[in-house]
């Protein structure tokens, strides 16, 4: 397995700040409330799409957040709430928080998705407090602020098609001239052999990952060498396509090699022998290639093979095209499950309380100091009702079971009261 892996920051929406505002009619001085809360902010979603094969797309951009908000608005109009940024993965990307390493969750099918970065609660206005049974008029919240989080995606890349074949049939050059984009490996589980690894694309733009597995050795069944990594890889690809030096450029006889080839495969017992394959006869503008073929088809006539000369570069859109028409019949094999566990995305933490050396205890804590951000602290109304919220989070209870007294200074992020009992 290939793994492909990126790092990025992510954001949801902040909410959009509710404002305070008056009723203005004819006749009347001041009228009740009328203002508006702000609107949502946007999530931030991954979503799976079937044909996406790399995460390439997230190495130009580390940062990504969703849409904010809008503001409230005077005569008691709801700020828009903002659309949600939705990227779209591959199957098979995990996401992992990058702080702590967890993983949070695996997405697996077309157009699942998962919300990463909640977007922020609209802040209300002072039309929606009131409403409420808030006490006083001029009340209002900021948005909710939406949190930063760093996550890192990983994608186990399962190669749809792997090249096997003996050293210098020409895996490597079929690899290199049919693939374009080469994404970026990160670790190889079995082995400190790279397999090269590319993405190809049929002229009707039908694209596939391609494997060029290093070069398989006799023994590998009994593992020899890198033989049952090696093998546990191919396990995982749909189609194999079986290079064979049709020129005898080595001195090799193809239809030997073919044969030693396939016996190890079979010999390991996990029904390579039933995957899709498909020979392809390379090298064939070399004089020899001609009377091998004839060959080979003469031992083997049902075997279908397409020729190819990756040198000259012909016959290679047939090969894609014929590996992609595998592919669709092939049935999705089964990968062996990993670990799937579902975790709930960084719940917020409650507070924590301490004293410094001044005695002033210090209030900590994702909730509070989210609360802290949303209020705004220019109004006694809204001072009163942070107070409020302090104490039916349980802020002043526990303030009081680590032994405050009326007098004493607690700090809440920038802001400092006194506490009153
Ligand atoms: P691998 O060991 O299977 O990856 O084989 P390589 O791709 O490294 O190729 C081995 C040698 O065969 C290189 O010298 C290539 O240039 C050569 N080669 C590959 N494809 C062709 C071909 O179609 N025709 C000819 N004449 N030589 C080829
Ligand atoms: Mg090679």
């Amino acid at each position: 397995m290939f793994i492909d892996q990126v790092r990025i920051k992510v954001k949801g929406g902040d909410g959009g700040d509710g404002i305070t505002a008056f009723r203005r009619e004819k006749y009347v001085a001041l009228g009740g409330p009328a203002g508006g809360s702000g609107g949502d902010g946007g999530n931030l979603i991954f979503e799976v799409e079937e044909g996406l094969r790399t995460l390439l797309d997230f190495s130009y951009n580390k940062k990504y957040s969703a849409p904010d908000g809008e503001k409230g608005r005077s005569k008691s109009q709801h700020g828009k709430n903002a659309e949600d940024l939705i990227l779209k993965v591959p199957p098979g990307t995990s996401i992992y928080n990058d702080d702590t390493g967890e993983l949070i969750y695996d997405l697996t099918h077309n157009h699942q998705q998962y919300i990463v970065g909640k977007g922020g609660r609209g802040g209300r206005g002072n039309v929606e407090l009131a409403r409420a049974g808030r006490a006083g008029l001029e009340i209002r919240e900021n948005g909710e602020p939406a949190k930063e989080h760093n996550i890192r995606l990983e994608l186990k890349l399962i190669s749809d098609v792997g090249l096997v074949g003996m050293p210098s049939v020409g895996k490597s050059t079929i690899i290199s001239v049919v693939s374009k984009a080469k994404p970026k490996i990160a670790a190889y589980h079995f082995t400190t052999l790279v397999p090269k690894l590319g993405v190809t694309k049929t002229t009707d733009n039908r694209s596939f990952v391609i494997a060029d597995l290093p070069g398989l050795i006799a023994g590998a069944s009994q593992g020899k060498g890198l033989g049952h990594q090696f093998l546990r890889h191919i396990e995982r690809t749909k189609v194999i396509l079986h290079v064979l030096d049709m020129g005898s450029f080595e001195g090799r006889d193809p239809i030997e090699d073919y044969e030693q080839i396939n016996s190890e495969l079979f010999a390991y017992n996990y029904n390579l022998e039933k995957k899709s394959q498909l020979v392809v006869a390379n090298k064939m503008d070399l004089p020899m290639a001609e009377e091998n073929l004839a060959r080979f088809k003469e031992k083997y006539p049902d075997v279908e093979v397409v020729t190819i000369s990756a040198l000259t570069q012909s016959g290679l859109e047939l090969m894609l095209t014929k590996t992609a028409d595998m592919l669709d019949a092939a049935e999705d094999i089964v990968v062996e499950a990993e670990h799937v566990k579902v975790y709930k995305f960084m719940p917020e933490e409650d507070f924590y309380i301490r004293q410094d050396e001044d005695d002033v205890y210090i209030v900590t804590g994702e909730r509070v100091e989210k609360l802290f951000l949303m209020t705004d602290f220019s109004t006694y109304d809204n001072q009163r009702r942070f107070a409020n919220q302090l104490r039916k989070m349980g802020v002043d209870k526990a303030l009081r079971e680590a032994g405050v007294q009326s007098g004493d200074i607690v700090r809440i992020a920038d802001y400092e009261f006194e506490f009153n009992d």
